[in-house]
């Protein structure tokens, strides 16, 4: 992945390099054209002072309209070497620009798939090394019943991040390419219900909220799975980023044409310069080295995916006094 890097950073330098000496050699070759103009101005404009000499006129050749008609030929000369060299360095320009915006995406890409790796490394070497701890430890040492209770307890939580790790890499790839979404009439109420009891079952201490003045069920057309699926990551992500304890509240509103979830947290909020970039495939903010929270950038990219699929739309906006609020709108078809 390093090799790739280094390798579009020289094309990156090469292309820049040629576009660079296209130019120079241009602004050389506009000087040289006007200097040329300029010569070819005087020489003519010496003969035609002669011929009008020999012609036996008397006074200035400079106030005569031949020559003022030359003075304009160069001039308009001039001013065309000047706008269409203009208009060429402008077209360079905007080359220029495109060509570092491809690179620079392309090394972006290359920086968030070494991430990934990294933390996918990680994120699935982590609990696996738990869980061989926990059963060896049984296994070799007489425990008394809570103890043992306990480990298991840990292990269990630990599967459960595995397999929940396991859910969306699986759904990420189908949903690059072969996903076909089951809608259902369901109760949305029910089914946050459910999978925030899910997420207790994980985090004892989470304190998800689940607010709602709207009359139950509150009926939606959903993939069941699929929304399960974003309103896991989505809850998953405000208890991540916030300070244990610390409230997460969900509240849910029934318009005529759609239903909007928002999913409020006072975590750490997100800036404004990242709130479009978070949605993408492998994004994380902060570089995996030094990173505490875990995670593989693809929880929130599974949640728009599944929300375009849905006709829907998601975005994330600061909550108040702290955190983020993501809102979710889905469309009552
Ligand atoms: P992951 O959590 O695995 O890194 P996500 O796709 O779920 O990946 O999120 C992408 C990034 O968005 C995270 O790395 C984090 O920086 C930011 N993010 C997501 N949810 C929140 C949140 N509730 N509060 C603050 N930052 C968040």
């Amino acid at each position: 992945m390093k090799k790739r890097k280094k390798k579009v950073d020289r094309l990156r330098l090469f292309s820049q390099f040629i576009l660079i000496y296209m130019l120079l050699a241009f602004l050389w070759w506009a000087v040289l054209l006007i200097k040329k103009n300029n010569e070819l101005f005087h020489a003519t404009a010496q003969s035609k002072e002669l011929i009008w000499q020999a012609e036996g006129n008397n006074g200035s050749f400079e106030l005569t309209s031949e020559y003022q008609s030359l003075v304009d030929k160069r001039d308009k000369q001039f001013w065309m070497v000047l706008g269409e060299g203009s208009v060429f360095v402008i077209a360079l320009m905007i080359g220029i620009w495109f060509i570092n915006r491809g690179y620079q995406r392309e090394i972006d890409t290359i920086r968030q798939k070494r991430n990934f790796l990294l933390a996918i490394t990680h994120e699935l070497k982590s609990p696996l090394a738990s869980i061989s701890l926990i059963l060896e430890t049984l296994q070799t040492r007489r425990l008394e019943r809570s103890h043992q209770e306990n480990l298991a307890k840990h292990g269990i939580k630990e599967t459960e991040r595995l397999s929940a790790l396991v859910e969306n890499l699986l759904l990420s790839s189908r949903l690059d390419k072969s996903f076909t979404p089951v809608f259902e009439t369901t109760d949305l109420y029910g089914l946050i219900e459910e999978v925030s009891e899910d997420i207790k079952r994980i985090r004892p201490e989470a304190d998800i909220r689940l607010l709602s003045s709207e009359e139950k069920p509150i009926l939606a057309k959903v993939d069941i799975q699929g929304f399960q699926s974003v309103m896991f990551n989505l809850i998953e992500n405000a208890l991540k980023y916030s300070d244990p304890g610390s409230p997460v509240e969900i509240e849910i509103t029934s318009k005529k044409e759609e239903t909007i979830i928002k999913v409020r947290d006072q975590g750490i909020g997100i800036p404004p310069g990242e709130r479009q970039k978070i949605f993408q495939q492998f994004y994380r903010s902060g570089h995996e080295e030094t990173r505490s929270t875990k995670g593989t950038g693809l929880g929130l990219y599974i949640v728009s995916k599944m929300m375009e699929y849905h006709g829907g739309k998601i975005h994330v906006e600061s909550n108040t006094p702290k955190g983020s609020t993501f809102v979710l709108r889905i469309p009552k078809k």
